[in-house]
Formats: C-alpha cells, sequence, structure tokens
C-alpha cells in the first residue's frame, strides 16, 4: 500500500469552470515525509484555480496513514459533515479491508480516525505534532536524571495522553514502580502534562501495567 495521486475534477469557490487536478487520495506518511510536511503546512491538496487564481483544498476523500505512529485517518470532504453516521460505517467497513487483507502483515491492533476536511487533519497532526515535541523532553530529562526509558505504544499512549517514552527504575516494573518514577522526574522541575497524567494513572488502586512499544 504506497502512496496515491489520482486525477479528478476540482471546482473553485467562486464558480469558476471546474478543472481537472492531481490529488493525494492515500498518504503513507511514513514511507513519504514531503507528503506528511505538506499535510502539516496546509498544502496537501491545494490548488490553484487557473481562471482566477484562488488557491483552495481539493475536497476529495484521503486516507492518511502512519504506520510508525500507529495513525490511520480517514479524511472525508468538509460539507459531508451531515452523513457522518453512515461514512462512520463506510470507515469502519474499509477499516476491516485494509485491516485484515492490504496491511494484514502488520498485525493492526489501534482504531481509525475520523475528521473532516483537511483543516482538521493539519489541526490533528499539530496536535500530535505537539505530544511528540513534549515526549522528546520527557525522554531526555528522564535520561538527565540517570532513568533508563521505555517506549509506549504510539496508539495507547495518545489515547491516555500519556507521553510517548516513560521512566523506569527496576527491569521489572509495577504501575506503582512507574508511578514513583515518572514522580522522581516531575520533582526535578519538569513541567509535561503527558507526565504527570501518566503519573496520576499509575498511582491508582489496581492500575493496570502501560502498554509498551
Ligand atoms: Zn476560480
Amino acid at each position: 500500500m504506497k502512496s496515491i495521486c489520482n486525477e479528478a475534477p476540482a471546482c473553485c469557490p467562486n464558480a469558476c469552470e471546474p478543472f481537472d487536478v492531481e490529488y493525494w487520495s492515500l498518504v503513507r506518511a511514513d514511507q513519504d515525509p514531503d507528503l506528511k510536511d505538506a499535510a502539516l503546512g496546509g498544502e496537501l491538496n491545494l490548488v490553484r484555480c487557473p481562471q482566477c487564481g484562488t488557491y483552495f483544498h481539493h475536497n476529495g476523500e484521503l486516507i492518511y496513514f502512519d504506520s510508525s505512529a500507529e495513525l490511520l485517518i480517514f479524511v472525508f470532504a468538509k460539507d459531508t459533515q451531515t452523513k457522518q453516521a453512515s461514512l462512520r460505517k463506510r470507515m469502519e467497513r474499509d477499516y476491516q479491508i485494509i485491516k485484515n487483507t492490504l496491511l494484514k502483515q502488520l498485525e493492526m491492533d489501534y482504531p481509525p480516525i475520523l475528521v473532516f476536511g483537511l483543516d482538521e487533519l493539519q489541526e490533528r497532526l499539530h496536535h500530535l505534532e505537539e505530544m511528540a515535541a513534549e515526549s522528546e523532553v520527557v525522554a531526555a530529562s528522564c535520561a538527565a536524571q540517570g532513568f533508563s526509558i521505555v517506549r509506549l505504544k504510539p496508539s495507547y499512549a495518545r489515547e491516555h495522553h500519556f507521553p510517548l517514552y516513560v521512566p523506569v527504575l527496576s527491569s521489572h516494573p509495577t504501575a506503582n514502580d512507574y508511578a514513583v518514577a515518572a514522580s522522581k522526574v516531575l520533582k526535578s522541575g519538569l513541567k509535561s502534562t503527558l507526565l504527570l497524567n501518566f503519573k496520576d494513572m499509575m498511582s491508582q488502586e489496581g492500575a493496570e501495567l502501560p502498554k509498551i512499544a
């Protein structure tokens, strides 16, 4: 499953004559960093009307996939939000096909995400970049204080608002050991909502062990 570029007519918001454009309908962000950057910068599927010169996003559907980040996003056209229920059903069906045939070897065990429009995709990706940046700071702080680091399963970390990396003290830590290590790193003055959240969850009675990548 590689990135796919399609050709389709585009309709300018100023009601000019429709014209043919090439647009990406499948983005393998893990294989094509340029496309990931374009999605983050809002340039993905950005087209220019040859008649009036207006720039706009082609409204075609798109699948954004990043295997290492465990991220599968279905981007539907912005003006189809009213059909959310039926689109969600279609997404679930397509997800099963991707999971069980096209990408069977990846053993995907995380749910797809549905968004409307490339603006919303951009927003999501920005949020994830911020989370990744904060995780790097957490990892650096842990290392600076002599802690070993484990990488959490990305989809699990995202779902629970945890950092992608957390500190560990021993080789077979309990949930509480994770909480203690996180607490020590936080006491050093590190400001991280993600790590604080992780510490709080791990120190709860009966907390389950985190999912490691
Ligand atoms: Zn136009």
